[in-house]
């Protein structure tokens, strides 16, 4: 069975087919420039063909047309026809309180998606486009939603209710929601797999450290608590993201630089994390350049964030009651072996034990912890696009 997987942006939108038999990407691609001047596509197959074309897409429809032109193309294609695709599966970012789990799309669903749209005005509209664009071109395959939202929803009330006038989550549904669920249940799964017993059994800390970052607590399979929140501002320092601050923080800026809700929005989203702190970048190999280099505010910036990730786990293991496993993933989590060594450090009395050597490695699925470690340390590539190509599948199954 073959499915393809849309996760659409903005002005661009990413897509994998998948051939579920072998759990193997058959083509992955890029269209870029969406509605844009020199909008183009960028193509790759499984046997390394590769295209990057410049084609005309005033929208998310001819993005999906131009896409199913280059998968079915006689030089660049990896099907005969359309007919060989059997669902899409959509990356979804917000499902807020109503999706709870993946979903398959029906005019119901995206009335509902669309009441969702105020939780996520900057990621939600271009995912319902992204949806409309294929039921307009493939309008006899049945579509999936897949939820960044929905693992979390398992989260007791106690951990997802804010010290606000509770008003606000009754009127406005304003609460924590969490985000990256798809990437932290499927990396959970493999810690079960890898480590042979069943989740049910398993306390585990996820840690999908990327330029976003989160954690969650996974206890027995389920999201008990996780780092993002209402937005995906919550939790860490990121990239760019500034993490959880003093709220108060907020509005004082606001008075002394005279700022708008939406420039303030800015500074937290776009101009603080990593980047704020050292002044030097938001990716974490600049940074470590930047170290070698002296800078001392690069230093801190990574320090910050290593400190910042062994509260929550220490956090979460006091809300579990316990820890079997923690799992790196996601771009820093997979390859920054210093930031991995930085976090474990000195956390042998909660039974973390790394091994530098085995900790000596990048992108692969591994135990890094000492042969007699209570809590296994485990790095998991993350592979979203066919966690939701499995959804989709066990959905239209
Ligand atoms: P992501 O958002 O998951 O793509 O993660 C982006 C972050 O991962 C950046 O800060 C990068 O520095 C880091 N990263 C990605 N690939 C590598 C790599 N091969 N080696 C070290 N860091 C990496």
């Amino acid at each position: 069975m073959k499915i393809l997987v849309v996760n659409a942006g903005s002005s661009s939108l990413k897509y994998q087919l998948i051939n579920m038999a072998e759990e193997k990407v058959l083509a992955k691609g890029l269209c870029d420039r969406i509605g844009l001047p020199g909008s183009l596509i960028k193509h790759k197959t499984h046997d390394d063909r590769s295209v990057t074309k410049e084609i005309e897409m005033k929208d998310h429809k001819d993005a999906i047309a131009s896409l199913i032109k280059v998968l079915t193309h006689e030089e660049w294609g990896v099907i005969e026809s359309l007919e060989e695709i059997k669902a899409v599966g959509h990356r979804v970012v917000h499902g807020g309180e109503k999706f709870i789990k993946s979903v398959i799309i029906d005019e119901n669903v995206m009335k509902t998606l669309e009441e969702c749209i105020e939780l996520a005005p900057l990621h939600n509209p271009p995912n319902i486009t992204g949806i409309r664009a294929c039921q307009h071109n493939m309008p006899n395959v049945p579509q999936v939603a897949v939820f960044d939202t929905a693992f979390h929803q398992t989260m007791p009330k106690k951990a997802y209710i804010y010290a606000l006038p509770y008003e606000y989550y009754e009127k406005y549904n304003v609460r924590k929601f969490g985000f990256h669920g798809t990437s932290h249940k499927y990396v959970a799964e493999r810690a079960a797999h890898i480590l042979g017993k069943p989740i049910e059994q398993l306390k585990i800390v996820t840690c999908h450290l990327g330029n976003g970052s989160s954690i969650a607590a996974v206890d027995g399979g389920k999201t008990v608590d996780t780092s993002m929140g209402f937005t995906p501002l919550a939790g860490l320092a990121m990239g760019t993201r500034c993490g959880t601050i003093d709220p108060a923080v907020v509005t004082f800026i606001m008075q002394k630089e005279g700022l708008t809700p939406e420039q303030m929005d800015t500074v937290m989203n776009k101009k603080s994390g990593v980047l704020g702190i050292s002044g030097v970048s938001s990716d974490f190999r600049d940074l470590d350049e930047a170290v070698k280099q002296g800078n001392e505010r690069a230093a801190l910036a990574l320090e910050i964030f290593a400190y910042q990730v062994k509260k929550f786990i220490g956090a979460y293991a006091c809300a579990m009651g316990g820890l079997d496993a923690i799992v790196f993933t996601a771009g820093i989590g997979e390859n920054n072996i210093e930031m991995r060594s930085m976090i474990c450090e000195d956390l042998e009395f909660l039974g973390v034990s790394i091994d530098e050597n085995k900790n000596n490695t990048k992108g692969i699925e591994i135990d890094i912890s000492k042969e007699d470690a209570k809590v296994r340390t485990l790095v998991i590539p993350t592979n979203e696009e066919l966690a939701i190509a499995k959804e989709t599948m066990k959905l239209i199954n």
